[in-house]
């Protein structure tokens, strides 16, 4: 058996700036991280356009899975804020948080994330405008890596880390195995490890083994909330105004009919629409490099309304993978919807695409999405754009694209401490897959904190 002072499951951005923090804060102690995915250079996905044009369902999903874990080919926008992105300050302080947030910003800065901008709505004229109209633009930096320095960050960190910490991949952890001397055993297929701390960093791809450990460790969940709806696209310049200054802005609208509240999210100036696989479920995503010369020239972001639910159907993000499956089986995968054709009742087609000025960015099928979302969340997708159009006009016109569905999954919130650490002593879970965080910088700032603590405490 394989002896470490700390071992951390899952290379994604909490468990790389963990073991980071270790490294520089104790330098003696034996890391080891093991991750089911492959080293940063050997993350490839097949999907070339040409000769494989669609997922064909990899053993370990390079996109999600990997060093970097789903943030390597992201879009690399750390959002500094308490206000989404996660809930870890209601564990270690609003402050704190804000802090570590910060922390990590400057060690992507100073390993190949220096010369990004960073946005701010602080002070920003913007606020006015949208609570004119109805709107509330929510308060954040924001630090737009993007996707290729992003990746940039990630290969300078690996290879600062590679012969200090024993990084094991493409190895899944089976099991993890409470001693009642207080170590663990963290089981895989050819190697039992042991540890006295272990960090639990899964991620979102990790969600239902996560759900197994703790059933099993006997560790509370509680169900969590599904977001649903689509991912907007239209000429850059309609946004440029919002997007030059602030980068991203998060939008809440609280609709007039229902009183639901749908938000902007993961905005992308002159981005690219991307399908998004989660275990056999087709959505859609987006991203945007920093490169002007990468650039295309439309903006996207979503479209979300969030549902929970509690007794006695608890199963949020099986309600959303039901309408991911649906759009799947009408469209072959992501449906694309002009938002004229969407308000006449009808589908678009070949024809009604090739005549829109929006030129989309992602191969999807032209369809019909009301066939796909519930009325209760079209509506109030459509009740957002127009309210959208009074502060970027452009946004309700006929062209805009409208692809769907895009569904953001969340972990089931395991019952932690402010310490981020279970009921078990020594077993610490981070990240998403703790449902505590949903961001880079969350899921990151969760990192540091754990490592900090088990520093002080070796
Ligand atoms: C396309 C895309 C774009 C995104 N863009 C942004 C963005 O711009 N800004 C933002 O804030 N967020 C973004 N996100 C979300 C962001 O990537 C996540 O919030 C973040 O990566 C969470 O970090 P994590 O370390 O908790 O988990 P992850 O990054 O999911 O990493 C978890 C790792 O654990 C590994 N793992 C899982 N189970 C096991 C096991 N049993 N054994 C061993 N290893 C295991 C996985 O292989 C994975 O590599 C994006 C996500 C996607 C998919």
């Amino acid at each position: 058996m394989k002896d470490f002072d700390v071992i951390i499951i899952g290379a994604g951005p909490g468990g790389i700036f963990a073991a980071y923090e270790l490294m520089i804060t104790k330098p003696e102690l034996k890391v080891c991280v093991i991750e089911a995915g492959h080293e940063l250079e050997k993350r490839q996905c097949p999907i070339d356009g040409k000769k494989i044009k669609s997922c064909i369902g990899c053993k370990s999903c390079a996109i999600m899975r990997g060093f970097g874990g789903a943030g390597a080919f992201s879009d690399g926008k750390y959002n500094i804020t308490n206000d989404f992105g996660g809930t870890l300050y209601e564990h270690i302080g609003k402050d704190l948080a804000m802090d570590l947030m910060n922390y990590v910003d400057k060690i992507n800065m100073s390993n190949g994330g220096e010369g990004t901008k960073l946005f701010t709505t602080k002070g920003s004229k913007f606020k006015k405008i949208c609570i004119e109209n109805k709107l509330n633009l929510l308060e954040a930096s924001v630090r737009h890596l993007g996707t290729d320095k992003n990746f940039k960050v990630l290969t300078n960190l690996y290879i600062q880390m590679k012969d200090k910490i024993t990084f094991v991949f493409d190895t899944f952890v089976d099991d993890i195995v409470a001693n009642s001397d207080g170590t663990y055993d963290v089981v895989t297929a050819n190697e039992t490890y042991s540890c006295r701390r272990c960090v639990v960093s899964v991620g979102r791809s990790g969600s239902s083994w996560i759900e197994s450990i703790c059933k099993k460790l006997d560790i509370k969940t509680l169900s969590n909330r599904v977001d649903i709806g689509v991912r907007v696209e239209l000429p850059a310049v309609v946004f440029s105004h919002l997007t030059s200054e602030l980068y991203e802005s998060k939008i809440v609208y609280r609709t007039e009919k229902f009183e639901d509240k749908v938000r902007t999210f993961c905005m992308n100036p002159y981005g690219y629409v991307v399908n998004e696989n989660t275990n056999g479920i087709v959505t859609v995503n987006g991203h945007s490099f920093d490169a002007p010369e990468l650039q295309s020239e439309n903006t996207n972001f979503a479209l979300l309304v969030a549902k929970h639910f509690s007794e006695p159907f608890k199963d949020s993000n099986g309600y959303g993978e039901s309408i991911a499956r649906l759009s799947n089986m009408l469209g072959g995968g992501t449906i694309v919807q002009r938002f004229g054709d969407l308000m006449r009742g009808r589908r678009t087609n070949e024809s009604r695409l090739n005549e829109s000025t929006v030129r989309p960015t992602l191969n999807a099928t032209p369809g019909d999405l009301s066939l796909v979302l519930p009325k209760r969340i079209l509506d109030g997708i459509i009740e957002m754009i127009y309210a959208l159009d009074k502060i970027a006009p452009g946004t309700a016109n006929d062209d805009t694209l409208l692809y769907g569905v895009e569904v953001k999954f969340y972990n089931m919130e395991v019952a932690i401490n402010d310490r981020l650490e279970t009921s078990h002593k020594g077993l610490f879970m981070i990240g998403d897959g703790s449902g505590v965080t949903h961001s880079l910088s969350h899921a990151s700032a969760s990192g540091v904190y754990v490592a900090r603590l088990i520093s002080e405490e070796i």
